[in-house]
Order: structure tokens, then sequence, then C-alpha cells
């Protein structure tokens, strides 16, 4: 779609006329071609944004009809699932039923947002006087830039668009600039369901060429972004001279812990999907395997002999498990860091170089790898691959996992295996992640809040934390019976 830039209700290419072409990571194939707009569209998108909340076209909206157009683009993106699912395995190279449970996830998360738009109430204050009223009220914050990353490209918008509209912002929507349909196809159907014009814009290509004036320009009230930490950290610099507010979902380096009387079966089989799912591209992924001395030699040969069966593959290979890294450029970079971790002194188990069979050699393919003898000060157990690399460090006592799995700048995630309920209470507590699984790896609920500690973000997304970033909190004061202060006196 080479006008797939959305400004005020009306789809148009970039004004230079430039188009990008999107390829399949997994074969190279073309998948779509798109504008690729620039620093002009975006200065057009953000005052298309501006002009519309000004207007009080939507913020005026009831809590309940916002909450019914949320429900709609609910229902339209379950019409749409299978359209939905091959775009989003069109860009990313994943299989088509990971994609097919991300549209459902992204359906549950407007559905999430249309709920606590319904039951949104404003809150009386006691006065603690007969004659006042006092009340905080929750209004829109404004025009928001909603920035998003390239591996769960719908999923992690929905996480900024849906609360966006629900609290009656307007916005410029930005996805990556390698995965891009399926933000071009969510604005179809907001259009679809009914919301003005102007709320919802869309400007597709790269942040490099517009990201500063969507963080930067003093329209825009709020910055929510996901991605990496290097962004984040420039988001926050560029956004500090109109002191926007800025919520950051950043990356993490997420440790799994597994104590000796684990339930060892089912702890591998989890360590296994958390380092490898989606190849490792996932900012929860659990990388960091950390496990008690007298286990280690079990587990790790367990996880090997999982990891070489594990098959590769495009959206097209329903025998594939897992599929290609998102780029060349990407690919690149985890060869590096694999590099980095090998020299440091960290040994290769399994994996550790880009697949050339015939079958994938057309696409960006990684295999499993795992690295043992690792350690906190290693660059490979503190940086993120974002690739499918797992290290392996050992522990003797609680207190020296704990410490391990705090010995990060992240703090996104993190889970803990005993069976031992003394152990999990303690390390779940101690841990200094946003979110903690125990006996468990990987599942989230739109209704409860996700975002990281430390340098993985600050902000939440979902939960009802989630809709209050989008808000603006005001105390309304009313005196019905005003009578003079008396302060001063009155010397006339
Ligand atoms: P990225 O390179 O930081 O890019 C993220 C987004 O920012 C993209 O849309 C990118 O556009 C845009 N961008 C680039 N330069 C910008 C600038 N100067 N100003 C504003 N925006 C700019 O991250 P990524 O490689 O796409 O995503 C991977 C990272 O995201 C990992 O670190 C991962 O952990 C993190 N992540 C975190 C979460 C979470 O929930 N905490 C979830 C998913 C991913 P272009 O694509 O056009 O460059």
């Amino acid at each position: 779609m080479t006008s797939s830039i959305y400004i005020a209700g009306k789809w148009r290419p970039a004004l230079d006329g430039a188009v990008r072409e999107i390829r399949s990571p997994a074969d190279g194939t073309l998948v779509a071609t798109v504008s690729d707009g620039k620093i002009e569209d975006a200065l057009a998108a953000i005052g298309a944004a501006r002009s519309a909340f000004d207007s009080r076209v939507f913020s005026s909206w009831s809590w309940n009809d916002r909450s019914s157009l949320l429900a709609k683009i609910a229902d339209l993106l379950e019409r749409d699932a299978e359209i939905i699912a091959h775009l989003e395995s069109g860009d990313t190279g994943k299989r088509i039923i990971e994609s097919t449970y991300d549209v459902a996830d992204v359906a549950a998360t407007f559905r999430h947002f249309a709920k606590l738009a319904s039951a949104h109430h404003d809150r009386s204050v006691d006065s603690g006087l007969p004659h006042v009223t006092s009340k905080m009220t929750y209004e829109p914050i404004g025009v928001c830039s909603l920035i998003g990353p390239w591996n769960y490209p719908l999923l992690q918008i929905s996480w900024k668009v849906a609360p966006a509209l629900a609290s009656g912002c307007s916005f410029v929507l930005k996805p990556s600039e390698l995965t891009p349909s399926t933000a071009i196809h969510l604005i179809k159907l907001i259009e679809e369901a009914g919301a003005p014009e102007g709320v919802a814009n869309l400007v597709t290509g790269s942040g490099a060429a517009f990201g500063d004036t969507l963080t930067s320009d003093p329209r825009v009230d709020l910055v929510s972004f996901t991605g990496g930490l290097p962004t984040g950290k420039r988001i926050m610099i560029k956004a500090a001279d109109t002191v926007k507010r800025v919520a950051l979902e950043l990356g993490g380096k997420n440790p799994n812990i597994i104590f000796a009387d684990a339930p060892l079966d089912e702890a591998i089989d989890f360590a296994v999907t958390a380092a490898f799912l989606h190849s490792g591209q996932v900012c929860s992924a659990g990388t960091r395997l950390i496990v008690e001395r007298p286990i280690h030699d079990q587990i790790v040969n367990e996880i090997v002999r999982r990891a070489k069966q594990i098959r590769l593959g495009g959206p097209n290979d329903l025998t594939a498990e897992t599929g290609p890294l998102i780029s060349e450029g990407h690919l690149k970079k985890v060869e590096e860091y694999l590099a980095k971790g090998l020299e440091e002194g960290a040994k290769l188990l399994v994996g550790g170089s880009r697949c050339t069979s015939e079958e994938l050699s057309q696409g960006w393919f990684f295999p499993p790898t795992v690295l043992d003898d690792c350690n906190t000060n290693m660059y490979c157990v503190q940086e993120e691959s974002f690739g499918p690399i797992l290290t392996v460090e050992v522990f003797d006592t609680i207190e020296e996992a704990i410490k391990i799995g705090n010995d990060t700048i992240y703090g996104l995630s993190g889970a803990v295996w005993s069976t031992n309920p003394i152990t999990c209470e303690r390390v779940s507590s101690e841990l200094r992640h946003g979110t903690i699984w125990v006996n468990d790896y990987g599942p989230y609920k739109p209704q409860a809040e996700w975002g990281g500690f430390k340098a993985s973000g600050n902000g939440r997304e979902l939960g009802e934390h989630g809709l209050q970033e989008y808000l603006e909190i005001k105390h309304i004061w009313v005196n019905n019976s005003p009578t003079r202060s008396g302060w001063f006196a009155d010397r006339n």
C-alpha cells in the first residue's frame, strides 16, 4: 500500500513520494510496499492530532461511547483475524499460529480497555466542609506519539492505541519501519469503527528519519515507546525540553532461576520455551538460566538435547517451530554478541552459527544456542542479544541466586522454580523485576500491569495503570456558599 500514511482521516503517500519495500525475513520475498514518511509527514500528522484534540471532537464523547468504540474495534479484529495474522507473519517471518495468538491477544487488549472505560468514574474527596464539594476528574492527556517495535508489532502498539482511545486522546502512530503492515490494517479498522477524523494518525517510515520530531514537537503531550534502551534514552532527552510525559517499555535480561528441588521436567521444558520462543526476539525472554550447582549437568544436557531438535522455518513451513531473525542487520548483531561471549570464555554447547541449509539460506535464521560457564561480569550475560542465545550460570545458595538474578541494569521479568513455597516467596519478593513467574514462564494478562524496573523502562502498560498513563488528573473544588477568607485585614 503505497499510500499508507493516514492523516486527518485521509490515506496518502509520503509528501516526497518515497516508498519502502518490506521483505520477508524468512526468504526475502517482497511482502509489501509502503510510504516512506519523513519529517514533513510527521509534522502534518502531529498537526492533525493536535487540531482533533483541541476541537474536543473525541474527548467530549462519554466514557461509555468510547468503550463501545473499543469493543467494536475488538469485534473487527476478530473478524479479520486471519488476514491480520498473515500480514504479521509476512512482515516478521513468525509462524501463522503465533501471529494468530497475537491477534487474539490484541482483541483481548481492546476489550480490557473497553471494560475499564465503561467502569470509569470521577472520585469524590471529602472536603471536610458541608458547603464544599470536591472531586478528582480524569481527562485525556492530549496528543500522543505512539512508537512500536518489530518483534510483536501489532500487540505492542495495541497496548498504547487502546488506552489512548479509551481515554479520549488523539495520536500519531509509528510502527517499526520493518513491520508496518498490521498497524496499517489496525488504522483501517479504527476508521471503520467510527473514530472521528484526526484522532488516529499513522506515519510509516524510519525512526531515524522522523523519530525525533515525534518525541520533541511541543504539540505532543505524551510519548509512549516500546523498543531498545539506546532509543529510549534518546527519547527521554528529546522529550525533556517540553516536559512531556514519557512511558518507556525497554529491554530485559531476564533471570530464570531453577533450584534443585524444582519440578525438573517442567522447568526444563519452560527454560527451552523461554529462551527460544520467536527465536529469542522477546523482551521477556528467559535468556539467563541460573541453576543450582548439583542439577547443572542434568538441566544443561537436557536443554541442549531439546535445543538441537527445534525446527526452524518460515510462516509457510507448517513443521517449523520457530522462525527467522527480523533482518540481516539483526543477525549480524547476534553473531557479534556471540563472538564476544566466546572471547570472554563462555563455552558453546549447541548452535553458534547462522543456518546455511538450502531451505533456510534465503532468510535470516540463527539456531538455538547455549553458552555455559557464564558469569555476571560477561557482556553476554549483561546485554540483550534479542536472539536465541541462552547463557548458563550456577549458584550455591538462595542469597547468591537472588544476587545474580538482580545483577543487571534491567528489571523486566524473571522466574523462580522450586517446590519449596518459602524459597519461591523469598525469591519472588527480592527479585527487582516487573513480572515474576513462579514455576511458570511467560504468561501475562491484559488485566495485570506490564513494565520494567530500572533500565527496563518507566510507567506501566496494561492493567489499570495502563489507562492512567494517558490521563491528566484534575481536582475540582466547588464552594457552594462562598464567604470572605479573612486572611488579610481589610483596612478600608
Ligand atoms: P528500537 O530500535 O529502539 O526501535 C523501536 C522503535 O523506535 C521503532 O519504531 C523505531 O523505528 C523507532 N525509532 C528509532 N529511532 C527513533 C528515534 N530517534 N526516535 C523515536 N523512535 C525511534 O527497538 P527494536 O529493535 O525495534 O525493538 C527491540 C527492543 O525492544 C528490544 O530491546 C526489546 O527488549 C524491546 N522491547 C521491549 C518490550 C517491553 O515490553 N518492555 C516489548 C517489545 C520489545 P525504526 O524501526 O524505523 O527504526
